[in-house]
């Protein structure tokens, strides 16, 4: 057998892309396998989220993004007539960007080849044995079998993850019951409002551009939503659903995907087992409801990324490892409520509908709409588990601030040009922030942590920071530790 990877990514879809970025970005030999050949040319995923454009921003890479996408300043819960409010939240992204998926993919490979990642295509892995070493897999691609060694493997290989299978976590949870279509397609007379959704006792209809000329169309229809998942859907079939639901059926034509899709919900047990992880549909699977799946598996792989790194690059313990899934797992859990709810919302009752009215009310008022938004935007994650030892510092540590998010903010510095935070987190290692002028703590984790070393003001117009003396951030712009000024 040839070389030992540090680690190998089964799956390439976004999050095994964006793991697989974080990993060579830390300097780990990191090899991606993907069963498909070439990249898929239909997108589930129309949306990136406040916080995976920050993730994105964290690397310096949002910009590709942006470019190519199209911004929308609200969001939507269970297609609810009062949308949620993206313009207010705290971000440098308040809103839903529109970008389908597979530009998305596009963009995370083109990212993964720059930093020099293996991404093999054709490579179907189908065995998995663990030892105390490391990970071995066996798999097969055009040229024949393959075999690969690498001391950790992660499994980003999607909702029927062969690695889970292999790895003996159980995937527990419920089946599909109810289906739902959605076709992208040309429309000759669109909506003249950018997104919009339509709620009856007939059914729920949602219509969103895609791209120059095309519109998704996504259709909740009671009398086909027992149509089995596998049953290919017609343009005649979207039709006559979308004429009887919305009265019209918008002039559509030119189907470029029509597709059925439905409401199996499932967690792992487990994120890991030894020295393999899951991450992203792998690890939970729920009703595409909100657009989050493919944002929640980027943010997994955001966390893993860099605790990997550390434990095969700089020998931290592997005990780091488990506060992946003590993180994410709650992260996990809270999106499979919240799909859960919004498929209840989404069914064509007449005291269903009473509910959507109820809350469209309560989403009316500033403060349950942004509570809302921010969980489906992501920004409301924080984390309370990490276990990494406190930097020795003179002044009291603030414990309520670790395993906040921090916003990208602007810092000024008495040396040096000014600096955003995020700019300071390019490089993928953990910051050492100081305001004021005190000498830095020293911090020794027992591994070599690798650490920028920036001192600035405190963000200014920003009241939280007043009694802050300085904190130590990780590569994922969380805070690990703050100390009072
Ligand atoms: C209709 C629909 C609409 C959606 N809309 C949104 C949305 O708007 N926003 C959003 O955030 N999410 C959305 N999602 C969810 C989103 O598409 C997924 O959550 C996302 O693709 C998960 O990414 P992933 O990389 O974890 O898995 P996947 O994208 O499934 O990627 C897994 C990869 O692993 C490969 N693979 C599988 N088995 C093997 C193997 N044995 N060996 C090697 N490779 C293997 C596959 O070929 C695939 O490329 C939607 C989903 C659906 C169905």
């Amino acid at each position: 057998m040839a070389e030992v990877l540090d680690v190998a990514v089964v799956g390439g879809g976004p999050t095994g892309l964006w793991l697989a970025c974080e990993l060579a970005l830390a300097g780990v030999r990191v090899q991606v396998l993907e069963r498909r050949a070439e990249p898929v040319r239909e997108s589930r995923a129309l949306t990136l989220h406040p916080r995976t454009l920050e993730v994105l921003a964290l690397r310096g890479l949002e910009g590709r993004f942006l470019a190519q996408g199209r911004p929308l300043p609200t969001g939507h819960f269970a297609m609810l007539d009062t949308r949620l409010d993206f313009s207010v939240l705290d971000t440098r992204f308040p809103y839903t960007l529109f970008l389908p998926q597979a530009v998305t993919e596009a963009l995370l490979e083109a990212r993964a080849r720059e930093l020099g990642v293996d991404v093999l295509r054709g490579h179907t892995v189908e065995a998995l044995r663990q030892d105390d070493e490391g990970v071995e897999l066996e798999g097969t691609s055009s040229a024949g079998a393959f075999q690969v060694r690498a001391r950790f493997v992660v499994g980003a290989d999607g909702a029927r993850s062969a690695v889970r299978r292999l790895a003996g976590i159980a995937f527990p949870g419920t089946d599909v019951t109810r289906t739902a279509m959605l076709g992208d397609v040309t429309l000759g007379e669109p909506p003249s409002q950018p997104a919009i959704g339509i709620s009856s006792t007939r059914g729920g209809v949602m219509v969103v551009p895609m791209a120059p000329g095309v519109h998704r169309i996504v259709i909740s229809d009671p009398l086909r939503e027992h149509v089995s998942v596998r049953e290919p859907v017609t343009l005649e079939e979207l039709r006559e659903s979308v004429t009887r639901i919305a009265g019209t059926d918008f002039g559509m034509k030119d189907p470029r995907w029509l597709s059925r899709f439905g409401n199996e919900t499932r967690i792992a047990d487990r994120y890991r087992e030894g020295r393999v992880l899951l991450a992203g549909d792998a690890a939970h699977i729920h009703f595409p409801a909100g657009g989050q799946g493919l944002n929640v598996g980027l943010q997994d792989a955001m966390n893993l990324g860099w605790k990997l790194a550390a434990v095969v690059k700089d020998g931290a313990p592997e005990a780091l490892l488990d506060s992946y899934m003590r993180e994410r797992r709650p992260v996990g859990d809270a999106l499979i409520r919240n799909t859960l709810a919004q498929t209840a919302l989404m069914s064509a009752t007449q005291e269903t509908l009473a509910l959507r009215e109820v809350m469209s009310d309560l989403l009316r008022a500033p403060d349950l709409n942004r509570k809302l938004a921010n969980a489906i935007g992501a920004l409301d994650v924080g984390y309370s588990s990490l276990e990494v030892p406190a930097p020795q510092v003179d002044a009291p540590l603030l414990p309520e601030w670790s395993g906040r998010r921090l916003s990208d903010l602007d810092l000024t510095q008495d040396e040096g040009a000014d600096i955003a935070i995020y700019a300071a987190l390019h490089p993928g290692r953990w910051l050492m922030l100081g305001f004021g002028s005190g000498p830095l703590p020293r911090w020794e984790p027992g591994w070599p942590p690798r650490a920028t070393l920036l001192r600035a003001h405190r963000p200014v117009g920003r009241a939280e920071f007043r009694d802050v003396g300085g904190m130590l951030v990780r590569p994922d712009g969380h805070v690990g530790w703050a100390w009072a000024a």
